[in-house]
């Protein structure tokens, strides 16, 4: 278990004030000027070094992204940081925490990250569902830059750097890093065909970097304590701590901050007070967010809970929401809702998504009643391998995952309910 000395997020649970005050109490915003006086390819290169790796779900390296900004931008064509607070994804909710809880740890983190990667500004883009966290965030920026932490001269740094707070309209879609560059500029929220990557034409069409808000919150301290401290966490390759949002069947769901790797087990047990009805009541686990596939209850048990064991079981951390589902869960009830949902969130740009996340959920509804044919079972995994990586976006995949991992675990469930109303005769008549 992580022990209390070595967590980032030392008022995720809100039992202090945000304010500046009091996260100046808690070493928030200590001797920010220094940090950054290390230089730019300094910092970035501790990132790299403390093997920080995306927290909004893909999981790319943070400091090497960094990399791809611009050394020199040019003055008609400032870079950006653009921070994706958009976190709309079903079970994930530990943005929302640090932003009531803890804004200054983002907001100084994207002073940092702004000035390591040479952009002239941050764009903070949050959830329009967030009202109450939007209020707190414009607050806490207005706070910083009254203190002198923000705008010219930024912390004393001899750096200018402003920060921007951009409300969202509630779209899912938002959340993917070109769309969200698009709502920006006032556009549909529709993502852009890559390349060009953003990091040489993002907003704007300036370069622009896109980072989590956990990604960009945690390096202030893992400037303050060192890369060496945050890599010896977890395992090779998936290091550091990480926010876990457990939420479903447990006696306790929870966010909580925990060490990376660490077992299923130890972290339902340690903090969510256990499965509800003990660990043989326990059916499956959406690990990483509703787009992941389910692991079924025997492989999740003692996984570890990182970017490569959620991997070798045909999943992924995604942004570490687990959803837990014991056995009074209708699991195809469940599947074809998350089908659902991302039908209603598809955007509409490309036609396997557009047509495809309908065709499936449709489908997916005739299985959960048993009114289909056991042959539509293979059609429709087809269905998934026609969509996932065909589009435009990774929301095709999103939409392709759920019900591949229900008919890789739960077919026999799917079988059953099909022969129950009569299925089984015709397919065999
Ligand atoms: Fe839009 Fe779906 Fe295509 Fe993404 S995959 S661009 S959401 S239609």
């Amino acid at each position: 278990m992580l022990a209390d000395k070595d967590r980032i997020f030392t008022n995720l649970y809100g039992f202090q004030p945000w304010n500046l005050k009091a996260a100046q109490a808690r070493g928030d915003w200590d001797k920010t000027k220094d940090l950054m006086s290390r230089g730019q390819d300094a910092i970035i290169e501790e990132v790299k070094a403390s093997g920080l790796r995306g927290r909004g779900g893909a999981g790319f390296p943070t400091g090497l992204k960094w990399s791809f900004m611009p050394k020199e931008p040019r003055a008609d064509r400032p870079s950006f940081l653009v921070i994706n607070a958009d976190e709309s994804e079903p079970g994930s909710c530990k943005d929302r925490e640090i932003i009531r809880h803890d804004p200054h740890k983002l907001i100084e983190g994207a002073l940092i990250a702004g000035y390591a990667m040479r952009a002239r500004a941050a764009y903070i883009y949050i959830r329009g569902e967030f009202i109450r966290e939007a209020e707190t965030l414009f607050a806490a920026v207005q706070e910083a830059y009254d203190a002198g932490l923000l705008g010219k001269n930024a912390a004393k740094s001899g750096y200018d750097f402003d920060v921007f707070v951009h409300r969202g309209a509630g779209a899912y879609i938002c959340g993917e890093e070109t769309a969200m560059i698009e709502s920006l500029e006032g556009k549909k929220g529709q993502p852009r065909l890559k390349p060009p990557f953003p990091a040489g034409a993002g907003l704007y069409g300036c370069p622009t970097t896109v980072n989590n808000v956990e990604s960009i919150a945690v390096v202030p301290t893992i400037l303050r304590r060192g890369a060496a401290w945050f890599s010896s966490f977890g395992r090779e390759n998936n290091k550091g701590t990480k926010l876990f949002q457990i939420s479903g069947h447990v006696n306790k769901p929870c966010v909580v901050e925990e060490e990376m790797g660490i077992s299923f087990r130890e972290l339902i047990d340690t903090h969510c007070g256990g499965i509800r009805g003990g660990w043989d009541n326990l059916l499956a686990v959406i690990p990483g967010g509703s787009s992941v596939p389910l692991v079924p209850a025997a492989q999740i048990m003692d996984a570890p809970m990182d970017f490569d064991g959620l991997k070798e079981l045909g999943s992924g951390l995604g942004t570490a929401a687990a959803i837990v589902m014991d056995k009074s869960t209708d699991v195809v009830q469940a599947i074809s809702r998350i089908s659902y949902f991302y039908k209603h969130e598809s955007c509409g740009q490309c036609t396997p998504c557009r047509e495809g996340t309908g065709w499936m959920w449709r489908v997916m509804e005739r299985l959960r009643t048993g009114d289909a044919d056991i042959g539509e079972i293979d059609t429709l995994f087809d269905v998934t391998k026609q969509v996932e990586g065909h589009t435009i976006c990774a929301l095709g995949d999103a939409a392709a995952w759920p019900i591949q991992g229900l008919i890789r675990h739960f077919r026999p469930e799917l079988e059953r309910r099909i022969r129950e109303n009569g299925g089984a005769l015709e397919a065999a008549e």
